[in-house]
């Protein structure tokens, strides 16, 4: 349990006030746990998901660090830097440290799709904190428009997903161009081996704190999956979407493509949509994002990437319109719904092409989940045709026609087995994993 209170972690006066202002009213576990050893200057290897206050666990101790701090930042310095894989978390954690860090701290985002100049501009004068993707950090550096020697403190959140999305380099880079004496939080929602590998080599006698294990899904979700044949799944989708119980729906859909298509089969069919995925410009994903929090966009559609960090409060419901190649991203999915406590319903559309990877998902969650519908899919009706089914590999199981769900005492046959037999069979499983993650664009 968490008795804590900001005053009891260490925080000082000033910081304490913009919380109360803020409403945090008690840290969250992760808070608790990994402000204290980080206001004594040590490193911090995290094991947290968003959702779980992660930004402010890191964030509060280097605004804390710098309100003790004398003078300004000199020209094209930076006293902290924090890297996160995708533009929308990084919008996302300067919006928090804004609220907690008041009006005389001063950040600049640095990110791709976005003006290099003005960020630029604002790295001349000096500044408290960079908040950047790994790829146009790596840029200015390069170009010698920032200078790392005289950052304090840095951050890489949400490594696994830089490290999915091929920023080891650019991560490796920027970290030796700080140097040794730095203070580094590394927070991951999972601890695979690359993570690991990573956090040995950039961490200095690392204090582990973590809040939630990996792969769990939060208590308050409701789960179930709906069968369906693939070209069944729009029709499905509007039957869902007639419920007013949904009021703010996020769908996810497995590729850019299939985002703009269940977008644009959505305005069709009368649902007003935004779509957001990597082949929107930043303001059309910021201004979708928008609508959606605000309440004016009832359904957002979005891939697996563009969708990481969304921190919108209140989503009612999840839809997986697909199932995703990777099940580690269907805790991060059905994550965006049930935060803070509040309840939620995960819904999954599951075709006859996906059933290995709703395996995938039981097994990694260790729960079997309820399932309604049938599948009255067209193909898979020869399950002995040597073609493999629509390119999934040798799973016969998976194309039978309207086989009942296979297994289904999986999560139950996987109960037992006891995390590390999981995290050896993702380790495992890696290079086809990756493959698998090349596949996915966001
Ligand atoms: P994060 O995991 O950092 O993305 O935070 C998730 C959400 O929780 C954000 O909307 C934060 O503003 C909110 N939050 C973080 N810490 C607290 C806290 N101690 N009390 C209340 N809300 C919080």
């Amino acid at each position: 349990m968490n008795h804590s209170t900001f005053t009891t972690l260490g925080l000082p006066a000033n910081i304490l006030g913009a919380l109360d202002k803020a409403g945090f009213k008690t840290p969250t576990a992760i808070q608790a746990k990994a402000i204290p050893p980080q206001l004594q200057r040590r490193d911090i290897l995290g094991i947290a998901q968003t959702g779980s206050g992660k930004t402010a666990a890191f964030g509060l101790p280097i605004l804390a660090g710098i309100a003790e701090l004398t003078g300004r930042p000199n020209p094209m310095t930076t006293r902290a830097l924090i890297l996160a894989p995708t533009r929308e978390l990084a919008v996302q954690i300067d919006e928090v440290l804004h609220k907690l860090g008041g009006t005389r701290l001063s950040t600049v985002l640095v990110l791709g799709g976005t003006s290099r100049n003005a960020q630029i501009q604002k790295i001349a004068k000096g500044v408290d904190v960079v908040i950047a993707t790994p790829g146009r950090l790596v840029d200015l550096l390069d170009d010698k428009k920032l200078r790392l020697n005289e950052t304090r403190w840095l951050v890489l959140d949400e490594a696994d997903r830089m490290l999915d999305m091929g920023f080891i380099h650019p991560v490796r880079k920027i970290a030796a161009a700080i140097g040794p004496r730095r203070q580094t939080a590394l927070f991951s929602a999972t601890m695979a081996k690359e993570v690991a590998e990573l956090a040995a080599g950039l961490l200095n006698d690392p204090v582990r704190v973590e809040a939630q294990p990996p792969a769990t899904t939060v208590g308050t979700i409701e789960q179930r999956v709906i069968l369906s044949g693939s070209k069944q799944k729009r029709e499905e989708l509007n039957k869902l979407l007639a419920d007013p119980a949904l009021q703010r729906v996020i769908i996810f859909s497995r590729t850019k493509h299939g985002a703009d298509r269940v977008a644009k089969n959505l305005a069709v069919d009368g649902h007003e949509a935004a779509a957001i995925h990597g082949n929107k410009s930043q303001n059309a994903r910021q201004a979708a994002l928008k609508g959606f929090a605000s309440g004016a966009v009832r359904i957002l559609v979005a891939t697996d990437i563009a969708a990481r960090g969304i921190d919108v409060p209140n989503i009612t419901h999840v839809i997986n319109y697909e199932l995703p190649d990777d099940a580690e991203n269907y805790v991060h999915r059905i994550g965006r719904t049930g935060r803070n406590g509040a309840s939620g319903v995960a819904i999954t559309l599951c075709d006859g092409t996906e059933r290995a990877k709703l395996r995938d998902v039981e097994r990694l969650i260790r729960r079997t989940l309820p399932v309604s519908g049938e599948i009255k899919e067209p193909v898979a009706t020869q399950p002995k045709a040597k073609v493999p089914h629509r390119g999934q590999g040798p799973k016969p199981e998976g194309g039978r026609p309207n086989a009942q769900r296979p297994q289904r005492n999986a999560g139950r046959h996987f109960s037992g087995a006891k995390k590390a037999a999981i995290a050896g069979q993702r380790q495992g499983g890696k290079p086809q994993r990756s493959r698998q993650k090349q596949r996915v664009t966001a």
